[in-house]
């Protein structure tokens, strides 16, 4: 059977609301995965970050295998062994008091928003129902009726309408629209720390700590969204340390499994999670055993393996190299660690066509947006894998 067969199945039994480069890919191994035809790819968007460790990393791998034979799913009507611990150690981690886990990342900021509206009525006093929740425009934070109501991109919200009240909607960037938009309903101010999927836009510098001043001034709660930032990707374990701040809540997902369980965290201070109560927010599958095992060994291999460290200096060994690439197609190179967006200038025919001949050459990227290419290999990627990836992205985007 071969790719024609497996899309042709797609296309005809499934929903379109992707549009995925032709490849049908059956195995993955560390930064490599080979499609249906036996061909062999250097993957350079890791699941929008969610492969950091590279796929199938045996040790998660193990870890989920054992953990499979012994209990998979409890519900949070019981208590399981291995939540307590994921709890512990990602605290540790991340210097935080409290986790909530959920499964996707779209979860874990539905439950951030719920928990901050509440923080805002039962704590700050804010008055009932009027609650306001401050975001930044080009953000994306998911999928969910809530989430694109207060989304600037009009394609995300076309067609889906109502959207939920209480959201404004202020520049990223921006210090003084931040504190105009504050008021006395403010409950939250949340933000990626670098926009992904805008095109990996990076603020001003000082940007975070500015904006935790500010959040602190006036009692709001700063939320961080590092689902695709966090765990490494841009060469801290959250980007927020490139600042120097603790948010108050920050969101972690993709990457928390390693790519092989959707399994998602708010992880926060005790003010605001310690507002929800029994019954106020829960999910079947949160939390269960099997996901908390491969959490533990995704993030452990994580440090042990020092791929963080890996992410700074091959970042910067990849940054230095697009950077002396000449080319009239290219606008901009930007990045932090191993998030790096190429944007492109309006003449050069969009990215999309560019991922076409990159895949040609054995590399698998995703356009963001219509002119921005996405580089994101999986943290363990090695110098002379760069090397011979250089040497298919430069005649490409010179040519
Ligand atoms: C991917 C992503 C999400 C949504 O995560 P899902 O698991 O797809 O629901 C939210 N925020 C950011 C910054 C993301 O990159």
């Amino acid at each position: 059977m071969d790719t024609q067969y497996y899309m042709n199945l797609e296309d005809q039994f499934g929903a379109h609301n992707y549009k995925p480069l032709d490849v049908v890919l059956n195995r993955g191994e560390g930064i490599w995965v080979w499609d249906v035809d036996g061909n062999k790819y250097l993957d350079f968007l890791s699941a929008y970050s969610a492969v950091n460790q590279g796929h199938c990393h045996p040790k998660i791998m193990q870890a989920m295998i054992e953990q499979a034979r012994k209990l998979t799913l409890t519900s949070r009507a019981f208590r399981n062994d291995q939540l307590g611990l994921l709890y512990k150690e990602l605290c540790e981690l991340t210097h935080s008091h409290k986790v909530l886990p959920m499964n996707s990342g779209a979860e874990a900021v539905e439950t951030v928003i719920k928990a901050a509206r509440k923080w805002g009525y039962k704590i700050k006093g804010v008055p009932e129902n009027q609650a306001e929740i401050i975001v930044c425009e080009n953000n994306f934070h998911g999928r969910t009726i809530a989430i694109i109501g207060f989304s600037t991109d009009e394609h995300y919200k076309d067609g889906f309408g109502p959207f939920a009240p209480g959201f404004r909607v202020i520049p990223f960037g921006d210090i003084k629209a931040l504190e105009d938009a504050i008021t006395p309903n403010t409950v939250g101010f949340m933000a990626e720390p670098i926009q992904g999927e805008a095109g990996v836009i990076i603020p001003p510098s000082g940007y975070l700590r500015e904006a935790r001043a500010v959040c602190d001034k006036q009692n709001v709660v700063l939320i961080l969204d590092e689902i695709q930032t966090g765990l490494g990707r841009t060469g801290k374990l959250l980007a927020e340390e490139h600042d120097g701040i603790e948010a108050d809540v920050t969101l972690i997902g993709k990457a928390l499994s390693g790519g092989f369980y959707p399994i998602s965290a708010v992880l926060s201070n005790t003010d605001v999670l310690g507002v929800f109560m029994p019954g106020d927010h829960g999910s079947t599958f949160g939390g269960n055993p099997l996901a908390c095992a491969v959490a533990r060994a995704a993030i452990k291999v994580l440090v042990e393996e020092k791929m963080i460290e890996n992410a700074v200096e091959m970042g910067a060994y990849f940054m230095s190299r697009l950077k002396k690439i000449i080319s009239p197609h290219i606008r901009e190179i930007r990045g932090k660690g191993l998030m790096i967006g190429v944007e492109l200038v309006p003449e050069a025919g969009g990215a999309r066509r560019f991922c076409e001949k990159l895949k040609a050459g054995g590399l698998l990227c995703k356009e963001t947006h219509d002119n921005v290419i996405r580089f994101a290999p999986p943290l363990i990627i090695a110098k002379e894998d760069i090397d011979w990836a250089l040497e298919k992205i430069e005649p490409v985007l010179a040519g």
